[in-house]
């Protein structure tokens, strides 16, 4: 498995968590499994026990690039996470973005790191049946096999899986890329995607890969539209029969009221009391009146368009809840949203960090997890607030659809302010008016299986499926 991030050693989003968590539920169905990450200027590696494993080279912009291999073992025979280390990763960064001033951008960085991941399992002698590459990041590994490790006998019986986690987020390179990477321009869909003179690492993921998957199976459709395809869809068309979607799970070990480290009070479905003391707490750290008979209505995001954030604006002070907002990204979404909190400090608190304890104290505490997002692959944060036993309220697209319905929460449709606005109005008055069917709510969420067990089998399926493709 190759990604660039992986809970709990680096995480930015969704991505982190299930590569974090899907290997265990492959080990326990019999995988031998080895995840390959960049090793970041923020991994620790005395808190990780991370051990160097050799030296190795790696040729990239025609240099001869030193990376140096370093292993965490994760105790199942030799199932362990591979780091690339290199001066490339040395920001405490994941992503770059716009501040790079010199050396090499995003699309260079793991650009090499997808030629490194390769490199690093021939020099430790370890022949990958499937290499299952994630998201734009890594979405080059189909191309270097079939290209530069073309004749390469240590990886003739490997094959590619690639997952898309967010359409969104292409990985759109200037076509110098291709000298950077030393692939042939004559490669049919390096020709082909060179007309506009960019690289689309998606695109080529898409079209190189043995199998394609997303993360949730109305996702899957969806991406096939003009409307959700991303200016890929034609292409995603092509590839149809070899194209499926299967649901995130979420690691239910680490998500756990029961267990959950950080929380003060520790609760289950049987017993909510826990829940309520929570929600006391967490109304004290963020700043909001201590109030337990108010509604909380928490949200934890990427404050990104996809988000649906901009949907709330200055008339939801008028609902009788409180909004916790957590999450960092685009300045402007930022802005307002501190205004609101600034306006009407006794109803929206506005936290702007990534605070993975706070983020756990959230799921517990509120009574409601709001995601009205514009698109969504998968969704982790409506998972995780079911398992805590707080009620969604959710857009229905993508794996929001899949995992949401009355039973377990409440549901809008039209992307529209006023919409999203009923919406919570109406769960509001279920909250004050109709407690037994709030309390049904909540224990039906609480009951759903959203463990990786259904789903590591579904990728089982699919990795026996490329083993048969010669
Ligand atoms: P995406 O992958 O699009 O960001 P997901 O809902 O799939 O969205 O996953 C987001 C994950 O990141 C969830 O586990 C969520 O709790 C977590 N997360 C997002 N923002 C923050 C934050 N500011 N602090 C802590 N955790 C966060």
């Amino acid at each position: 498995m190759v990604a660039a991030e992986m809970t709990p050693i680096v995480k930015v989003g969704g991505l982190a968590d299930v590569v974090g968590a899907l290997p265990k539920s492959l080990i326990n169905l019999g995988c031998e499994v080895k995840i390959v990450i960049p090793f970041y200027g923020a991994i620790d590696k005395k808190k990780y026990k991370i051990n160097k494993l050799c030296n190795a080279q790696v040729e990239i912009n025609n240099k001869k690039e030193k990376i140096s291999i370093w292993s965490m073992p994760l105790g199942h025979g030799s199932t362990e996470i591979l780091f690339i280390k290199h001066d490339f990763f040395a920001s405490k960064d994941v992503y770059l973005g716009s501040k790079v001033k010199t050396g090499p951008n995003d699309l260079e960085r793991f650009a090499f790191f997808s030629k490194a991941a390769l490199e690093a399992v021939k020099i430790i002698n370890w022949q990958p049946d499937v290499v299952h590459c994630h998201d734009w990041h890594t979405a080059l590994i189909p191309v270097y096999l079939k290209t530069v490790y073309k004749e390469d006998l240590f990886f003739n019986n490997t094959r590619t899986l690639y997952t898309i986690h967010n359409l969104a987020m292409q990985g759109k390179a200037n076509s110098l890329i291709i000298k950077y990477c030393q692939l042939p321009s004559v490669f049919p869909t390096i020709k082909d995607d060179l007309l506009d003179n960019e690289i689309n690492f998606m695109y080529q993921g898409i079209m190189n890969a043995g199998l394609i998957n997303t993360v949730s199976p109305t996702y899957a459709k969806e991406i096939l539209t003009a409307k959700q395809g991303q200016y890929l869809e034609k292409f995603l068309k092509q590839r149809k029969s070899d194209l499926s979607g299967i649901l995130n799970g979420i690691d239910t070990d680490f998500f756990n009221p029961k267990t959950d480290k950080f929380l003060k009070n520790n609760y289950n479905q049987g017993s909510l009391a826990g829940k309520k003391n929570n929600k006391k707490l967490l109304q004290l750290e963020v700043g909001l009146p201590e109030a337990s008979n108010v509604p909380v209505i928490g949200i934890i995001s990427r404050f990104f368009p996809q988000k649906g954030i901009e949907l709330i604006n200055d008339k939801f002070a008028k609902l009788d809840c409180q909004f916790i907002f957590l999450g960092t990204g685009d300045k402007s979404l930022e802005k307002g949203l501190k205004s609101l909190a600034k306006n009407y400090p006794q109803k929206f608190s506005v936290q702007i960090k990534f605070d993975a304890g706070l983020a756990q104290r959230i799921y517990a505490g509120a009574d409601i997890f709001l995601m009205p997002s514009l698109f969504e692959p998968c969704g982790l944060g409506q998972l995780i607030a079911m398992r805590y036993g707080t009620v969604p309220v959710v857009r229905t697209t993508g794996g929001l659809a899949d995992t949401v319905n009355q039973r377990v929460g409440f549901t809008f449709l039209q992307f529209d302010s006023n919409v999203l606005y009923k919406t919570l109005a109406e769960a509001l008055k279920v909250y004050y008016f109709k407690p037994s069917t709030w309390k049904r709510l909540i224990q039906n969420g609480m009951k759903k299986d959203f463990s990786w067990h259904k789903s590591a089998k579904e990728y089982v399926k699919l990795y026996t499926k490329l083993t048969n493709i010669k």
